[in-house]
């Protein structure tokens, strides 16, 4: 029986009416396990204001605890995990990390609710605590501090998909892992004032940068840097599994675990730049890239004659017509949805899946190729850069767009599409994470000799376009503000949250942001990135692309 529980959830662009979901979340997540959510997040900054002692007497806290935080995060970003007893598991865990910790450090940096809190042992107790861990809790506390808490750890959500990504490769950062505890404790201390706030949150954008710039030396020194290829955007015949999510080293496994087994492997969603990577396009059996953009899944997804696997988020609600044939791994999971976990070596065995994807057959006919090209990385990027600059300085290419961020199934989304449509022939299109499925299939041609249209990757590798401006802006003499480029961002969830706040912390101005504007930025907040970075919402592509193009010093 599903437990009854007053949620409130605002954290994706997707939510109720632009304000927060209250009866039931519009991706699906339901009462009961936004109740074990809230009381998760409560949980980790508990745990962390027992840390934080540790940490400010220069002590390094076990891996194992930061992969705890870092996965209880994760798990309670949008579309990863709608599994109450998932939820349960790791809540029984964080108690009993939180009484160790007790134990240890006894009186905590910060004496709050957080800290003192005992968890008890059933679902249903759990569910009736969960109140005091809600985002509105405290009617009474300043809409500011609560914008700029959430933001926090929106942020820290995102920079925990990053950073679960690039630990699975065996990289991580020791400053990302401490700054999970401070900020989580942080959102706990009455006493912090908002321009404090307003500090941290600048923080959690250098750390997102700082996990961006890991996971782009986990995935290219284990992967290689993307080199351009073409992939094959159709289907062809035989047995085939779908990867969808983020992780390159699931990818990798099954890549290995299917070889010479006649079965095909297509990636979906923002699994498409893995075709960029050498030491994953080696296997011929990655075959192309199916379907669309996450939100389309339940369409695409429905009766296929085949399996998928869902390695992070961008899980939707399973049709009953594919229910049996979609398996989750990582913190990914949905109640009755096959779950491969790891064995204890650390490798993962997909034989289930495997087997399962052979019995159903496959497709029955190949269809016509039709290819598109990825892997533009800044490794590819910056080696066309003496052409970039001639060009740029003879005129013949006249300004950068850089449309990225994550893909929604909101109407006002076709701006993304019109606007691409839009940029006038003499521009370059940048491309991030899966909101270019709305346009990457459309033919964009060249300017002075280069692709019109480069995929740059994932939305982590945001990084990866950060490094292209910053060489570029040296090339040109100028800083990134200075280059004839515009970043047009589309959100979704909190990963792009970590994305905009690593480019704010690095100063970058007059983003446009849409479709919305986040539900959990207060308009003094709104005011202040307004203020301070020139932030804005979009409006419409023509007067938007006008706009950039005011802006060219060149
Ligand atoms: S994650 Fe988004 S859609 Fe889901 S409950 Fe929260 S705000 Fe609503």
């Amino acid at each position: 029986m599903e437990l009854n529980y007053e949620m409130f959830c605002y954290q994706c662009e997707q939510t109720a009416g632009g304000k927060g979901c209250t009866k039931l979340g519009v991706c699906g997540k339901t009462p009961e396990v936004a109740g074990l959510q809230d009381l998760l997040i409560f949980q980790i900054k508990g745990i962390s204001c027992y840390v934080k002692v540790l940490l400010d007497k220069g002590e390094h806290i076990s891996k194992d605890i930061v992969k705890f935080i870092e996965n209880s995060l994760f798990t309670t970003l949008t579309n990863v995990n709608f599994d109450p007893e998932a939820h349960v598991k790791m809540l029984l865990e964080s108690q009993k990390i939180k009484d160790a910790f007790r134990k240890l450090v006894r009186k905590p940096a910060i004496e709050t609710a957080h800290a003192s809190y005992n968890l008890p042992d059933t679902k249903t107790e759990m569910i009736k605590d969960a109140p005091i861990a809600g985002i509105m809790y405290d009617s009474d506390l300043d809409p500011d501090i609560r914008s700029l808490r959430q933001t926090i750890v929106y942020g820290l959500k995102g920079i925990s998909a990053y950073g679960h990504q690039a630990r699975e490769l065996g990289y991580y950062s020791d400053s990302v892992d401490d700054f999970y505890v401070e900020a989580l404790c942080a959102t706990t201390d009455d006493n912090m004032s908002v321009e404090e706030l307003i500090r941290l949150t600048m923080r959690t954008g250098e750390m997102a940068i700082e996990i961006m710039k890991k996971l782009d030396e986990a995935n290219t020194g284990v992967y290689s840097d993307p080199t351009p290829h073409k992939v094959n955007v159709h289907i062809k015949k035989g047995p085939f599994i779908i990867v969808s999510g983020h992780d390159l080293k699931d990818l990798e496994m099954l890549l290995e675990q299917t070889a010479g087994k006649g079965i095909n492997i297509y990636t979906h969603g923002e699994m498409l730049p893995s075709h960029g990577y050498p030491g994953l396009k080696k296997y011929p059996h990655l075959a192309g890239n199916f379907g669309g953009a996450w939100q389309d899944q339940q369409k695409q997804f429905d009766n296929l004659p085949g399996c998928i696997l869902m390695t992070t988020n961008c899980l939707m609600k399973p049709r009953e017509s594919y229910k049996d044939r979609i398996y989750s791994t990582n913190v990914v999971g949905w109640d009755g949805v096959k779950h491969i976990g790891r064995k204890p070596d650390g490798t993962k065995d997909f034989s289930e899946i495997i087997n399962h994807a052979l019995e159903l057959g496959g497709f029955p006919e190949d269809e016509e190729i039709k290819d598109i090209l990825v892997g533009f990385g800044h490794k590819t990027t910056l080696s066309y850069a003496p052409q970039i600059v001639e060009a740029v300085k003879s005129g013949k290419l006249r300004h950068f767009f850089l449309i990225g961020g994550c893909d929604g199934a909101r109407p006002g989304r076709n701006y993304f599409t019109d606007f691409a449509k839009m940029v006038p022939d003499d521009c370059i299109i940048l491309t991030l994470a899966c909101g270019k499925y709305r346009f990457n299939k459309l033919d964009f041609g060249e300017v002075s000799g280069l692709p019109r249209l480069l995929d740059v990757g994932q939305c982590n590798d945001a990084y990866s376009a950060v490094v292209i401006a910053t060489a570029l802006a040296d090339a040109f003499g100028t800083d990134v503000n200075g280059l004839p480029l515009s970043l047009i961002i589309s959100w979704y969830e909190q990963k792009a949250v970590a994305v905009l706040l690593a480019l704010l912390s690095l100063g970058i101005r007059n983003i446009y942001l849409g479709p919305v504007l986040p539900a959990f930025i207060s308009p003094n907040v709104l005011q202040y990135l307004t203020d301070t970075f020139g932030l804005r919402q979009i409006s419409n592509p023509e007067d938007d692309i006008k706009t950039c193009l005011k802006q060219n010093i060149r």
